[in-house]
């Protein structure tokens, strides 16, 4: 493997990333672009994109701003394609007709390939025929043999038609760099449609007169593309063009040991960058999709995965996409976060969920914020009330440790910023206790916290005169003290504990929402 490498020295290495701009790019491509990329740092090579838009039906130019949006967001610089330039442009397929005309004619004029005038009845009538008799489906070949002067007079009466490839009958055997060798019979091919007409080539042939033009030394795609291959070596071979290396890595499988599919929640990366993934959470993820490293360690920045990554380490069994992990991974890099950085993070999550404002628009900033920003006031939208930033990175900095994505954070933090909470009597009463006995306790809990100075209001101090009154109070089980206070501030069932937030929240609110909490329990 490292020998067939050192056939191209480094610098030389060349690789692409050519996605079709038909839908957003997906989890999938994003790990294919990944090793690409990879793969061109490590070899200090060149990274280029291709945007493969010759369905010109599906390609749209939102779905490529999606994948360069993508790609910059990841940080996977290429330092060819569309917008960036290059030697070997253009690098949109649509915008390569010209070049495309020259191998057509090429292929054309050394009869390689020839005009099918067959129409769609005749097509669809020879299949039923072979489905009758059992036959695999393949072309008939009626219109190989037609003479220079058909072919003229049904051009010229503009006959549609499209352009197939005269299949050689052969073996193609290829090596691909993690597999060894693979083989395949080309019998079943057929003679396959390669070009519309002399400028439009169908995906194979583009792909082989591209990777050719544009010096690509190796492809590395995703497993799926394998049965692609051999028709590609035939048509390079028919161009007399010596075929790149093939890397094909595996798939990858959903949980349940299917292919990974939008049903197991594979989406847009960007729909990942708006959960709140970290850059280097999906970074390290995407690596272990098709990878592993010598050691056991898990987590890698991107330039020691650069120094550590080899062909050697790579898989061909298939990946399977563990949600779970990259929740972890992504809470790891979390942690690593300063809270105010992590604040800084949480902020565009808090305006989109309506639960702070401050004076720029919101259109400006949801996921384009900045630390200048938040020099500025802010108030909860519903109450108008002012919160720091400091006060701010108090909230968020409750739920550091817990935090497996940006955006879960206003969930958990918004009773902060509501006027008035909902609650659940049956979330009030802990365990066995009694309604009326929970009543109880919120006004003891009222009448001790309202004694306390507002100068005296802090985490501290009243962590030290609530445990005291469970002690008052003969509670062995604090439970039943501290979790209707807990259920009282925050209406939740699970939150960060009842101390900091009766600080954070501040002695006005904390006693008003005991309040409002004992309402709705009855005395009786
Ligand atoms: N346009 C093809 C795709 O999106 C790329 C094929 C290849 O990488 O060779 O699947």
């Amino acid at each position: 493997m490292t020998k067939e490498l050192k056939l191209i020295s480094p610098g030389e290495i060349r690789v692409r990333f050519a996605p079709s701009p038909t839908g957003p790019l997906h989890i999938g491509s994003v790990r294919t672009a990944f090793f690409n990329y990879l793969f061109a740092q490590k070899e200090q090579g060149t990274f280029v994109l291709r945007i493969e838009d010759t369905d010109e039906e599906r390609s749209k130019p939102e779905w490529e701003k999606d994948i360069i949006e993508g790609l910059n967001w990841l940080g996977f610089q290429f330092q060819e394609g569309p917008g960036k330039g290059g030697n070997f442009g253009p690098y949109r397929q649509s915008e390569r007709k010209e070049i495309y005309k020259k191998y057509i004619e090429k292929l054309l004029k050394e009869k390689k390939i020839y005009y099918c005038f067959c129409s769609l009845e005749e097509l669809e009538a020879h299949k039923n025929y072979l489905i009758g008799i059992g036959q695999p489906l393949r072309y008939s070949e009626k219109c190989v043999n037609l003479s220079e002067q058909e072919i003229a007079k049904n051009l010229e009466q503009g006959k549609p038609c499209v352009l197939r490839f005269k299949t050689p009958l052969k073996k193609v055997i290829f090596k691909d760099l993690l597999r060894g060798e693979i083989e395949q019979d080309s019998e079943n091919f057929g003679d396959m449609i390669v070009a519309r007409d002399l400028t439009t080539p169908l995906y194979n042939l583009a792909l082989v007169i591209d990777d050719f033009e544009m010096k690509i030394t190796h492809i590395i795609r995703g497993e799926d593309h394998i049965p692609n291959t051999p028709k590609q070596i035939l048509l390079a071979e028919a161009l007399g063009i010596e075929p790149p290396k093939y890397i094909h890595l595996p798939l990858i499988l959903g949980p349940d040991k299917t292919k990974l599919s939008k049903r197991h929640g594979a989406k847009s990366v960007l729909e990942y960058k708006k959960d709140g993934y970290l850059v280097p959470a999906i970074i390290n993820f995407l690596v272990f999709l098709g990878w592993s490293p010598k050691t056991n360690k898990e987590i890698f920045s991107l330039p020691s995965l650069i120094q550590e990554f080899s062909l050697e380490g790579m898989q061909k069994s298939a990946a399977v996409f563990n949600f779970q992990k990259l929740d972890w991974i992504n809470g790891f890099y979390i942690r690593q976060k300063s809270k105010e950085k992590l604040t800084e993070l949480c902020f565009p999550y808090l305006i989109e969920a309506n639960l702070i404002e401050t004076h720029f628009e919101t259109e400006q900033c949801p996921f384009a914020c900045n630390i200048e920003l938040l020099a500025q006031k802010f108030r909860a939208k519903e109450t108008k009330e002012e919160f720091s930033f400091e006060r701010l990175v108090n909230i968020v900095e409750l739920y550091h440790e817990r935090l497996k994505k940006l955006s879960e954070i206003s969930e958990l933090v918004d009773f902060f910023f509501k006027k008035k909470l909902i609650y659940s009597k049956e979330l009030l009463i802990w365990k066995n206790a009694e309604e009326k006995e929970i009543k109880q306790t919120l006004d003891k809990l009222k009448k001790t916290l309202g004694k306390i100075k507002k100068e005296n209001w802090e985490r501290k101090n009243l962590e030290q005169v609530l445990l005291k009154l469970a002690g008052e109070i003969g509670e062995r089980d604090r439970g039943k003290l501290l979790w209707p206070l807990r259920v009282a501030l925050t209406g939740k069932k699970a939150s960060a504990g009842p101390f900091e937030i009766a600080e954070i929240l501040g002695k006005e609110k904390t006693l008003e929402r005991i309040e409002q909490a004992k309402k709705i329990l009855s005395a009786d």
